[in-house]
């Protein structure tokens, strides 16, 4: 752990340049999910407290290095400083005169948000001319946006070497649960990868087999390994392109002792929709114009039990259809007993992803999963073992 918490600076009366994601859901002008600012609010908060003159930078949507005025920043001011309990001053530039001016005249007490970090093309290009710009802005860098630190961007990765630097509270939140979970991990460690492709977590499946103990591969990532296995799997989801892959990482596991853990039983249906007509049946049975869209009972009892001895579970992709009933049954089944042995203490639970966030609500275990990332492709990255260009940074 190399980098600075906000607890190592001084802060009083400096202005603080915050990276921060507030790249939040808007319908008609409304933001309908604040999540991620609930999220920051207690970065600014200690900021404030402090003494400190928080300075925002973020990036909203994609604007692809144009201004363009529908992805304002300046639309998430009212939800904004709700959230902060605190004044928000806009600036309609994260560099130049405007922004230098609204960021030395900015009042104890006060919040400046700088316009969409993405109206430069040179962000998403980590141009050092931008970055060196931004830097005008504050006297000490804090990175609060985890989400964003898979990106060299110049907000993320350039501006972090041009300032003294720290991670915010959200950012100190997510390395700390996430080292825990895999550095130095309380062993043995199960890690569940499901979700659709095998082509796009091919990296996560081949570093995890080298770091953990057992591998349960689930959802429509299961599919493409029984067809490696030579079952006959109808018409379900799979890369057929990508059996021999899958055979190659099943004969690394063998080779490291990892335990990999396919569906012994499966759900399958004629028809992708919720409610489909159903059958559980043997791994060989099934039939050849059916899909096989969840893990069956016994799975899901086996499942359990590898739960029940591990020390700490990383989760990434559902174990079968889950936005369908009754296709969320082997996910909800597993993350209900992950929660249950996260709550007597039994268990480290980590999980991220969109999808796995959303299948984890809807069980209602993510409430006691030990830490639930808010990140997607940060969280994948990381879980690859890949390294965090925004983390990097800060630790110079
Ligand atoms: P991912 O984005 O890779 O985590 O994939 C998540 C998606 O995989 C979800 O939309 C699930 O419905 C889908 N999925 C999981 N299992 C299956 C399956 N057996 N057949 C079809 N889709 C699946």
């Amino acid at each position: 752990m190399g980098w600075k918490t906000l607890d190592e600076m001084d802060l009083s009366g400096k202005r603080v340049l915050t990276r921060v994601d507030i790249n939040v859901p808007i319908v008609d002008g409304v933001v309908t999910d604040a999540t991620r600012i609930l999220r920051i609010a207690p970065t600014v908060k200690h900021i404030l407290a402090e003494g400190g003159r928080p300075v925002l930078l973020a990036h909203f949507g994609r604007p692809g290095g144009e201004r363009r005025e529908s992805l304002s920043l300046n639309q998430l001011i009212p939800t904004l400083t709700q959230a902060f309990e605190a004044p928000v001053v806009f600036a309609a530039d994260c560099v130049g005169r405007e922004a230098e001016l609204a960021a030395e005249t900015l009042q104890p007490g006060q919040v400046l948000l700088l316009e969409n970090t993405r109206f430069h093309a040179g962000e998403t290009k980590n141009d050092p001319d931008l970055a060196a710009g931004m830097a005008k802005l504050g006297d000490i860098y804090c990175n609060d946006a985890f989400s964003a630190a898979h990106r060299a961007h110049s907000s993320t990765e350039g501006l972090a070497r041009l300032l003294p630097a720290c991670a915010g509270r959200l950012m100190q939140a997510e390395l700390q649960a996430l080292e825990s979970a895999l550095s130095k991990p309380q062993r043995p460690v199960t890690a569940v990868v499901g979700g659709a492709k095998v082509s796009t977590k091919l990296e996560l499946l081949s570093n995890l087999i080298e770091k953990v103990d057992n591998l349960v591969i689930g959802g429509g990532m299961a599919n493409t390994f029984l067809a490696a296995k030579g079952y006959d799997i109808g018409i379900s989801l799979a890369e057929r392109l990508m059996t021999d892959t899958a055979t190659e990482i099943m004969a690394k596991a063998t080779k490291t002792g990892c335990n990999i853990m396919l569906p012994q039983d499966i759900v399958v249906a004629r028809k992708f929709e919720a409610h489909a007509e159903n059958q559980t049946v043997a791994l060989d049975k099934c039939p050849d114009d059916a899909m096989i869209l969840d893990a069956g009972p016994e799975s899901v009892a086996a499942i359990v039990a590898v739960l029940q001895t591990s020390k700490t579970l990383i989760w990434n992709g559902p174990l079968g259809a889950f936005e369908m009933e009754p296709f969320d049954t082997a996910t909800n089944a597993a993350a209900l007993q992950a929660a249950a042995l996260t709550r007597s203490g039994q268990l480290i639970s980590v999980a991220g992803g969109g999808d796995t966030v959303a299948a984890l609500n809807a069980s209602g275990a993510a409430r006691d999963f030990t830490y639930i990332s808010t990140a997607g492709g940060a969280f994948l990255e990381w879980m690859e073992g890949k390294t965090l260009p925004g983390v990097a940074a800060l630790e110079g």
